[in-house]
């Protein structure tokens, strides 16, 4: 081989090098995407883990709480680091296993899941409920007021109150007038959320709710739709009843813990008092049972007169007339009545109420189905 030849061969030798050195880096980049493309696949086949509360830990195995609030007795996997009770762990579906441990981000803010205020609402925003607001200021607002009064006469009022009766009869109303006459914090819960939102925490939410309420006492928890915690109990087959149940167990057990004359009072509320356990209305529980009917004649006209004295209204609108034709009517529907005739005003570019818009809007709100949420903003339309 002359030193031409070589020359050429050097040059193809090279040229061959560069292109295997370049090949070799191609395959590296697409071995390494495909692995990462493998690696992604497992994620999406990988089933997702449970999310779990530790209740106990023994050496490698442990009890933990599922979110229906179902427990087990589980091992500790080698890899999960060391967990205590109250850890919040990852957990293998099938096998429930315990994984790994999660980071506690959450910090549990009661405040932040019921309403708690200082309302503003005098007795006299009240229509047609004499007996049942004077019966409340007996049983909640003397006690709170004057407790040294209880403990010379020597008896101890309820601790709390049920007030019972049809939707928009006004206990809400109630039970924010006696916190605002006390100065009391009002904090209210709905009961149904507690057990729908907050599966598996409504034990917990219970009890936090009633340290607020010590917290900021005196107060006044309002528990709106008790039937949904603590209807009659048939059976108790599903994991979502005994959650249920739990949580009402949790409401009775705070409210035998406290004293009648501790500045915390309970009014429950609800539509259904057929359906309700005995054992919420037991002496020493909500044993003061008040009923709130839909108003009479001159109830009616009470509201009426309240929820209509801020509104322009004709010289023709006669409220006494009007109240009767507002028979079976609650508060909630007289107050929509005005609302409502109040639009009819607007829609016709009038600032006063006619006698007419009264009619049409008791007409309306009888007959059409208040729907929760209708949009007013279609007049504009
Ligand atoms: P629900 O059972 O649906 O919770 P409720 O009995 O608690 O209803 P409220 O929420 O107190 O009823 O009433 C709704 C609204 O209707 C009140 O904010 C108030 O404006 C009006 N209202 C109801 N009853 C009366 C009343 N007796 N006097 C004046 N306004 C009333």
């Amino acid at each position: 081989m002359n030193v031409k030849e070589k020359n050429i061969l050097d040059s193809v030798i090279y040229s061959y090098s560069t292109e295997s050195s370049q090949i070799s880096e191609e395959t590296r980049i697409l071995k390494d995407t495909v692995n990462k493309m493998r690696e992604e696949l497992e994620k999406f086949k990988a089933p997702p883990l449970m999310v779990c509360e530790v209740r106990n830990v023994f050496g490698k195995d442990a009890v933990v709480r599922l979110p229906n609030g179902n427990q087990f007795y589980v091992n500790i996997s080698n890899e999960c680091g060391k967990i205590k009770p109250g850890d919040v762990v990852l957990a293998d579906q099938k096998n429930l296993v315990i994984t790994r441990k999660i980071p506690s981000t959450r910090k549990f803010d009661i405040e932040s899941f019921v309403i708690v205020e200082k309302p503003k609402v005098s007795w006299d925003n009240i229509g047609g409920l004499s007996a049942q607001a004077n019966e409340i200021r007996e049983v909640v607002e003397l006690p709170l007021k004057k407790p040294e009064l209880f403990k010379k006469v020597g008896i101890t009022p309820p601790k709390g109150i049920l007030l019972y009766g049809a939707p928009g009869t006004g206990k809400t109303l109630l039970a924010k007038a006696v916190a605002s006459s006390t100065d009391s914090t009002f904090i209210q819960i709905v009961a149904s959320e507690l057990v729908q939102k907050f599966i598996g925490e409504g034990a917990k939410m219970v009890k936090e709710i009633f340290e607020l309420a010590r917290k900021r006492a005196p107060s006044i928890v309002f528990i709106d739709e008790l039937d949904a915690l603590a209807a009659k109990r048939i059976e108790m087959g599903t994991s979502g009843e005994r959650e249920v149940n739990r949580t009402f167990m949790q409401l009775l057990a705070e409210i035998d813990g406290f004293h009648p004359l501790d500045n915390v009072k309970i009014v429950g509320a609800t539509n259904r008092r057929d359906i309700l356990d005995p054992a919420i209305t037991r002496p020493g529980r909500l044993d003061r049972l008040i009923h709130v009917p839909l108003p009479k004649k001159e109830g009616r006209l009470e509201i009426l007169k309240i929820h209509s004295q801020n509104m322009s209204l004709e010289p023709d609108v006669d409220l006494i007339n009007l109240s009767l034709s507002m028979e079976d009517m609650s508060g909630a529907e007289i107050k929509a009545v005005c609302t409502e005739a109040g639009y009819f005003a607007i829609r016709s570019n009038r600032t006063k109420i006619t006698r007419d818009d009264m009619l049409k809007a008791v007409d309306k709100v009888k007959h059409e189905e208040l729907e929760e949420g209708r949009d007013y903003m279609n007049m504009f339309g």
